[in-house]
C-alpha cells in the first residue's frame, strides 16, 4: 500500500489537534531506510497539563455513561480498526521497521480484538451485595467498581500500536479518562489511529502528547493531576515511574524488561521445536519483552539442536519490512542496533562463541537501515552478562542443562519473571516445569502466543500488574 503520511502531526488535546505551545517538533524515521518520515509536535509543560485538564472535564460525562454505550464505542472503534488494517499496519512497519506479515497479522488485529474484548467484558462487570450483622443490627454491604479518574499512560516503542491498544481498551471501558504518550521513535500509527477514531468520542476522554521521555513523559510524571500511572517500557524508567506514582499516593502499573527462559527437553517435538525458537527470539526482531532469550537445551541433544538451529536462522529472510516475503524487518533504530552489537562483542569477551550471525545485515535492501542478522550464542552459561542483561535484538544465548531440577534453577536465576516456555512430550514434566519458574505466563509447547482473554505480566522487576484479560478493569476502577 502506498502511504502519504501528513508532514506535521500534532497533539490530540480536548478532542482538537494543536500544535506544541512553543511549536517545537522533532522527526521521526524510518528505520529500514534511514528516511525522514514526519515530524510531530513535542509537548511542553503546559501541554501536558492542558491535556490533564481536559481529561477530567470530560471525566463526569464519561463516568457516568452507561456501560454498554461505552461498549458500543469500543466496538465501533475496533471497526474501524480493521477497515484500516493495511493503512495502520503500513504506517506501523514504516517507522518502527517491523515486518508487514507481522503487522497485518498480529499488531492491527490483535489490537480490534483487545477493543471487542474489553467492550464485551465491561458488560459483565459487577459488584457484590452481602447482608452483614454487627451491634447494631443487619445491614447490607455493596461493592462497586468506580472508575479512577484520569489516568496517564506511557509506552514504548516495540510493540506502539499494540501496546496502545493493551492501555486504551481497558481504561475507557472501565470509565476514565487518559493522557496518553506513545514513544517519541514510533508515534504515527497510534496519532492515525486517534483521526480515524477521534470523533467517537466525547472531546477530552482521550488526549494524546508525544514527546522525548525525559520531556512528556517527565511533565507526566511530575503532574499532581493523575490518579494512576500505566506504564510499559524498560525497568529502569520503571522505575522513576513506580517512585512518582508513590510521591503522588497513587497506583501505577508497570510492564517492564525480561529475559525468558525458553526451555528444550530431550523428548520435545523437533520441528515445532525449531519453530518455537525462532518464534520465541525473532519475532518482532527480538525486541519483545517476553522474548525467549535464554535458550536452554538439555545435554542430549545440545549438539543436534544448535546444529539445526544455526541452519534455521541462516535461512530467515531479513529485508525490506513492506516486502510481505520479509520475516525479519529493521531493529528500531541504529542506537539499537549498536546496542545488540556491544552485546555480540561481550559474549566474545566473556567466552562463548558466536554459531551464526553477530554483525548487521547490510545486503540488497538493507543497506541503509539498522538491520542484524539472526544470532546464536553459544558455549554460554547462565552468569554471563548475555544471559542475564535484555539485549532486545534477535540474539538468544544457548545454554545446556542436565535434568528438570538443573533447568529450573537456571531459569530462576534471573532478576526478570516476565514470559518462557517449556517444550517436552511429557505433560507431568510440562507442569512441573511450568510451575517451578517464577515468572508472569510460561507457555508450554508454544510461544509468543498473545490472546487478548490471559493475563500478561511479570514477577520480580518485569513488572507489577497485569495487561490484557478482564483482570485489567480492576486496574482501573
Ligand atoms: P523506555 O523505558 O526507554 O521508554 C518507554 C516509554 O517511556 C517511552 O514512551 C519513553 O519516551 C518514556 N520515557 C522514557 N524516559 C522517561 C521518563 N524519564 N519519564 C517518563 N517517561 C519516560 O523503553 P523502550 O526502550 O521504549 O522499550 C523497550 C523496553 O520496554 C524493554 O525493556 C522491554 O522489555 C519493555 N517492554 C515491556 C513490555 C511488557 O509488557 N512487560 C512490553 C513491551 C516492552
Amino acid at each position: 500500500m502506498n502511504v502519504k503520511l501528513d508532514e506535521r502531526y500534532d497533539l490530540y488535546i480536548n478532542g482538537t489537534w494543536v500544535p506544541a505551545s512553543d511549536g517545537r517538533v522533532f522527526t521521526t524515521t524510518n528505520p529500514a531506510t534511514g528516511e525522514k518520515l514526519a515530524e510531530c509536535a513535542e509537548a511542553t509543560k503546559e501541554d501536558v497539563d492542558a491535556a490533564v485538564q481536559a481529561a477530567w472535564a470530560a471525566f463526569p460525562a464519561w463516568r457516568d455513561l452507561e456501560p454498554d454505550k461505552r461498549a458500543d464505542i469500543l466496538l465501533k472503534i475496533a471497526d474501524v480498526i480493521d477497515e484500516n488494517k493495511e493503512l495502520l499496519a503500513t504506517i506501523e512497519s514504516m517507522d518502527n521497521g517491523k515486518p508487514i506479515r507481522e503487522t497485518m497479522t498480529i499488531d492491527v488485529p490483535y489490537s480490534s480484538d483487545h477493543f471487542r474484548y474489553f467492550a464485551g467484558a465491561i458488560r459483565t462487570e459487577e459488584g457484590t451485595a452481602s447482608v452483614l450483622k454487627d451491634h447494631v443490627g443487619h445491614f447490607m454491604n455493596i461493592i462497586l467498581h468506580e472508575p479512577i479518574g484520569v489516568v496517564g499512560q506511557i509506552v514504548p516503542w516495540n510493540f506502539p500500536f499494540l501496546m496502545a491498544a493493551w492501555k486504551l481498551a481497558p481504561a475507557l471501558a472501565a470509565g476514565d479518562c487518559i493522557v496518553f504518550k506513545p514513544s517519541s521513535t514510533t508515534s504515527l500509527s497510534v496519532l492515525t489511529l486517534v483521526k480515524l477514531i477521534g470523533h467517537l468520542l466525547p472531546p477530552g476522554v482521550l488526549n494524546v502528547v508525544t514527546g522525548g521521555g525525559g520531556r512528556a513523559g517527565q511533565y507526566m510524571l511530575d503532574h499532581p493531576g493523575f490518579r494512576k500511572l500505566a506504564f510499559t517500557g524498560s525497568t529502569e524508567v520503571g522505575l522513576d515511574v513506580a517512585k512518582a506514582a508513590a510521591d503522588k499516593l497513587i497506583p501505577s502499573t508497570l510492564e517492564l524488561g525480561g529475559k525468558s527462559a525458553n526451555i528444550f527437553f530431550e523428548d520435545c517435538d523437533w520441528d515445532r521445536a525449531l519453530d518455537g525458537l525462532q518464534l520465541g527470539i525473532l519475532f518482532n526482531q527480538g525486541q519483545v519483552c517476553c522474548a525467549g532469550s535464554r535458550v536452554f537445551v538439555q545435554e542430549s541433544i545440545y549438539d543436534k539442536f544448535v546444529e539445526a538451529a544455526v541452519k534455521a536462522f541462516n535461512q530467515v529472510n531479513v529485508g525490506d519490512p513492506l516486502d510481505p516475503n520479509t520475516q525479519m524487518g529493521s531493529q528500531v533504530d541504529q542506537g539499537q542496533l549498536k546496542k545488540i552489537m556491544s552485546y555480540v562483542e561481550l559474549a566474545k569477551e566473556e567466552g562463548a562463541t558466536i554459531a551464526c550471525g553477530g554483525e548487521p545485515c547490510k545486503e540488497g535492501a538493507c543497506a541503509n537501515g539498522a538491520f542484524m542478522k539472526p544470532t546464536l550464542i553459544v558455549n554460554a552459561n547462565n552468569s554471563m552478562r548475555v544471559a542475564q542483561e535484555e539485549i532486545f535484538g534477535p540474539v538468544a544465548v544457548v545454554i545446556k542443562f542436565k535434568d528438570e531440577q538443573e533447568v529450573i534453577d537456571m531459569a530462576n536465576d534471573s532478576v526478570y519473571g516476565l514470559g518462557g516456555a517449556v517444550w517436552t512430550r511429557d505433560i507431568n514434566r510440562a507442569f512441573r516445569v511450568a510451575q517451578g519458574v517464577r515468572t508472569g505466563r510460561m507457555w508450554v509447547n508454544t510461544y509468543n502466543q498473545i490472546p487478548s482473554g490471559a493475563p500478561f505480566g511479570g514477577y520480580k522487576e518485569s513488572g507489577i500488574g497485569r495487561e490484557t484479560h478482564k483482570i485489567m478493569l480492576e486496574h482501573y476502577t
